[in-house]
């Protein structure tokens, strides 16, 4: 399973920020998207994730004044990111090991979409499911 058969079934939209919005307008933006991560971006190009993760660990070290600092004040700049071609697997095992929730796809330099770890763990269960059916039809001569 690649990583381009799940952004056919969700589509490519990401939700992104300028890296000089506020840390308080991201909180918008990852309420009214009901998501976990944005990508920051300047004028098209990906310049880093921010994920609630490092809004709470950044709350915690500054207290409440981290809400007015800039988007570039908390982001990761060093962003890991996937192919479409990339295997749902090799992404998951990358997403384990780095210990974060959140990959953006790029094609030719070019953001095409995210993926979460939800999303991989929803494909990886439908193979499984679908194994599982094929098997149990084998077994029983269907
Ligand atoms: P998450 O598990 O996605 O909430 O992110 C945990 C931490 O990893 C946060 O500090 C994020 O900024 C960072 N992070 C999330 N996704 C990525 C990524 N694809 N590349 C690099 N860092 C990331």
């Amino acid at each position: 399973m690649l990583i381009a058969a799940i952004l056919r079934a969700k589509g490519p939209e990401v939700v992104s920020v300028a890296p000089e919005e506020t840390v308080a307008r991201l909180l918008t933006e990852l309420a009214r998207h009901n998501i976990g991560a944005v990508v920051v971006a300047e004028d098209d190009t990906l310049v880093g994730i921010v994920s609630e993760r490092d809004v709470v660990r950044h709350l915690e070290r500054r207290g409440p004044e981290v809400l007015s600092a800039p988007v570039s004040d908390i982001m990761t700049a060093d962003v890991v990111t996937c192919t479409p071609d990339d295997s749902v697997e090799e992404v998951s095992e990358r997403m384990t090991v780095r210990r974060f929730r959140h990959v953006p796809v790029t094609s030719e330099g070019r953001l095409a979409g995210i993926v979460s770890i939800g999303d991989l763990v929803k494909s990886r269960l439908r193979v499984l499911e679908n194994d599982r059916a094929q098997l149990e039809a084998y077994i029983h001569g269907r």
